[in-house]
């Protein structure tokens, strides 16, 4: 399945994103006889297993709804979870080429990191797939940009083994990580500089664990105003989803519905030659193969 929360008619809804069409979920479930609250992503996401094998049996047959599908362009998508519960888990430095450029002289060689470095996102830096990330310039003369793969947790869980990681997954995203470097660096932690409202777009679906052959074969692909800046693939973390998922909850209790972006790939603006930070107007378009497209504008705040 394809969840995706959109606005159609003034009214918020849950659906399945179907190529160029939505289809709302509550039309579908209600003639089915189904008993599932389908009113957000986020309870369809913490639904019994059951119940969530019977939906995703019934999206199966999608096609016998087709005159509840909407047009993609006639309703306005959100986060998939617009308002997360806790904070976004984020992991910092995963792909060894990214490392190399944040250091001076960018060296050839360098230790691989012996853990995850987590840090995490506040609620409020969640926006929509196509939302604009605010560029206040009395804050930060250092926007920049991070896609990312997010995973999105089914089954919560504490002490979970890199064996049994993936039952505890839900879904997939394509998300972002907008960072004000200069506040990333003046306030040590990098909380604050990672926190700013708007700078965590995601979606535009959460897309099932189940539709996806192969996540590690993915490749994420990240264009500022047409220009390949990131170009990467999931396999080349270093640290995967499991290991992620081992770390993380390893006595800290992971929820359904907690999202975890695990890392950008080499390419961000503050690494190159000189830098390139964004500014307002820029068009930041983030993607991953079959998860889908994020495209961010940058506006003044
Ligand atoms: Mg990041």
């Amino acid at each position: 399945m394809r969840l995706v929360t959109f606005i159609y008619a003034e009214q918020q809804h849950t659906g399945l994103l179907l190529g160029e069409c939505v289809l709302p979920l509550a039309e579908m479930v209600k003639s089915s006889g189904l008993e599932l609250d389908v009113s957000t992503v986020l309870g369809i996401v913490r639904s019994p297993k059951d119940k969530l094998n019977a939906l995703s049996e019934l999206s199966r047959r999608a096609f016998e709804f087709r005159s509840a599908f909407i047009p993609l362009s006639r309703v306005k998508l959100l986060a998939p979870i617009p308002h997360p519960v806790r904070n976004v888990f984020c992991v910092g430095r995963n792909y060894l080429d990214h490392i190399k450029e944040g250091l001076p002289g960018k060296p050839t060689e360098v230790a691989l990191p012996v853990v995850p470095q987590f840090f995490s996102k506040a609620t409020h830096a969640v926006n929509a797939p196509d939302g604009d990330i605010r560029l206040d310039a009395s804050l930060t003369s250092k926007l920049d940009y991070e896609v990312e793969l997010a995973v999105v947790i089914g089954r919560g869980g504490r002490d979970i083994s890199k064996a049994a990681a993936l039952d505890h997954v839900f879904g997939y995203c394509v998300a972002n990580d907008f960072t004000a470097r200069d506040l990333q660096r003046r306030h040590d932690q990098w909380f604050k500089g990672k926190s700013l409202d708007t700078t965590f777009p995601f979606g535009p679906a959460i897309v099932t664990k189940d539709e996806i052959n192969n996540i590690n074969e993915l490749k994420i692909i990240l264009t500022v105003n047409g220009e390949l800046r990131q170009h990467a693939q999931v396999a080349q973390m270093i640290f995967d989803i499991p290991a992620i998922i081992e770390y993380l909850s390893a006595g800290l209790t992971l929820e359904a519905g907690d999202i975890i972006s695990t890392g950008t790939p080499s390419g961000v603006g503050y690494a190159m030659t000189p830098p390139h930070y964004l500014k307002v107007g820029d068009v930041v378009e983030s993607h991953i193969d079959e998860l889908g497209t994020l495209r961010n504008m940058i506006v003044a705040a």
